[in-house]
């Protein structure tokens, strides 16, 4: 039987059929996706079993999940920064280390595997906050872009989308030079890191946006270029904020307010910047954050790994900070883990249950997380929407049980990265049955470009 898209007649590339459907307020059973030119082109409730020739999903198929910040290199530190005490300064000495070593090949390998584990996990799109852009001691490679490149091209060989987050970083702190680790970070000025930015080209599967590494990083007096080149490119713009109370100590210091207010006076704040972490911040930050609009990303993970903090996740939702998702340091990669960590965390701090329901920690962990990386379209299963699915088994040790309308709350506060069987982006399994199509062994790919990196 040829489907046919409901409207407009138009013949369907593909059909999946699902036996759970998150459709944004409640699990619907048995429901047909018609897929046309990589995007949803119509929904079909009340299908009881597969159309013939359609794809099954089994489980709970939900809108593919935004990893809405990312290092792909911080994956080469799992387990190897859990060793000893600290901070998450003597943290930082190690990741110094590991930048220190790679090359455009081994951080497209590194990368290539650490976004198959994220397929793996359920993840149709990646926000890559990048700033490894020169050699060893700040030489430009002959392609300047030439590790931005290698996510980029990472990323087309998974299958996952990426949003290349360009990263400003061109000071160890306010009014100090980069160290020797930060000299491969560092264009020198924000002119030129704009230069080599406007460079890069986005394809498909990428979108080009910038960051500004932190209010440590980027000059005030040169916050606005940076800014000026997201808005004439509408693109997304993203700034680590307040993870650290030293962070905050020495803004006072140097500018007499906080990080969030000296991003306001510069112009960063508004509804395409994205603020990272927003740990520490003052009744005053959350009111500036949530009056502009501008976006939370909580990586609760890395955060609880840190030693960060817990930041005011609720009361910056309430203010009108959208909340996503992100893995970060990739400590761990699992979404579900951040979004009930949010919750969770939230519960130990107040004492009271139920902060978010199910639905709006999955909105989090997918349509605002990819509105938050420049696609405000993606993240619901409705016709127009991109055909990025996330299909979660409910037939695993930890989802087995519950009555299925409440497969949501299973996912969210059950399944792990684990449980992930099948991900589709743009139509196409990326992974299916809990295998990568494309990457054949993932868990070897990462040990082998773990391993090139350590000695
Ligand atoms: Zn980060």
């Amino acid at each position: 039987m040829q489907l046919t898209h409901r409207t407009t007649g138009a013949p369907v590339t593909a059909a999946y059929w699902t036996d759970h459907a998150w459709l944004g307020t409640h699990v619907e059973p048995g429901v047909t996706l018609e897929i046309a030119d990589g995007r949803i082109a119509g929904v079909r409730t009340g299908v009881g079993t597969p159309p013939p020739g359609a794809t099954v999903l089994r489980g709970l198929t939900l809108p593919g999940l935004a990893n809405t910040h990312s290092h792909a290199f911080h994956r080469a530190l799992r387990a190897t920064v859990q060793v000893g005490s600290g901070t998450f300064w003597t943290w930082r000495e190690l990741m110094y280390r590991t930048a220190s070593r790679l090359t455009p090949d081994t951080y497209f390998d590194l990368a290539r595997a650490t976004y198959a584990e994220m397929a793996l996990a359920g993840i149709t799109a990646v926000g890559e906050f990048h700033y490894l852009h020169h050699a060893p001691g700040g030489t430009p490679y002959a392609d300047p872009n030439a590790m931005g490149e290698a996510l980029i091209a990472a990323a087309a060989e998974t299958g996952i989308r990426i949003t290349l987050l360009d990263t400003a970083y061109l000071a160890a702190g306010f009014g100090e030079q980069p160290n020797r680790h930060q000299l491969r970070f560092s264009d020198t000025t924000a002119e030129a890191w704009a230069e080599r930015a406007s460079l890069l080209k986005g394809g498909d599967h990428a979108l080009i946006g910038a960051a500004i590494h932190s209010v440590r990083a980027v000059p005030a007096d040169q916050l606005a270029t940076v800014v000026r080149w997201a808005q004439e490119r509408s693109a997304p713009l993203h700034v680590h904020l307040s993870e650290q109370t030293a962070e905050n100590d020495a803004c006072r210091a140097a500018h007499g307010r906080t990080p969030t207010r000296l991003l306001a006076d510069h112009g960063v704040l508004g509804p395409r910047t994205t603020g990272i972490h927003n740990t520490h911040l003052t009744e005053a930050d959350i009111a500036l954050l949530g009056s502009s609009a501008t976006g939370t990303c909580m990586c609760p993970t890395t955060e609880r790994d840190l030693a960060d903090g817990i930041g005011p996740a609720a009361a910056l939702q309430k203010a009108g900070s959208p909340l996503s998702l992100g893995s970060d340091s990739h400590a761990v990669i699992d979404l579900f883990e951040e979004a009930r960590a949010m919750e969770l965390n939230e519960r130990l701090r107040t004492h009271v249950r139920g902060h978010w329901t199910a639905a709006a920690l999955i909105r989090a962990a997918s349509a605002d997380g990819h509105a938050a990386l420049g696609r405000p379209d993606a993240g619901v299963l409705e016709p127009g929407a991109p055909a990025d699915l996330t299909t979660v088994a409910l037939d695993s040790v930890r989802t087995a049980g519950p009555v299925p309308r409440l497969a949501a709350e299973a996912a969210v506060f059950a399944a792990s990265a684990a449980d992930v069987r099948h991900t589709v982006v743009a139509g196409r399994h990326i992974v299916r049955d809990g295998r990568h199509t494309r990457v054949e062994d993932v868990p070897r790919a990462l040990a082998r470009a773990v391993a090139a990196l350590h000695d």
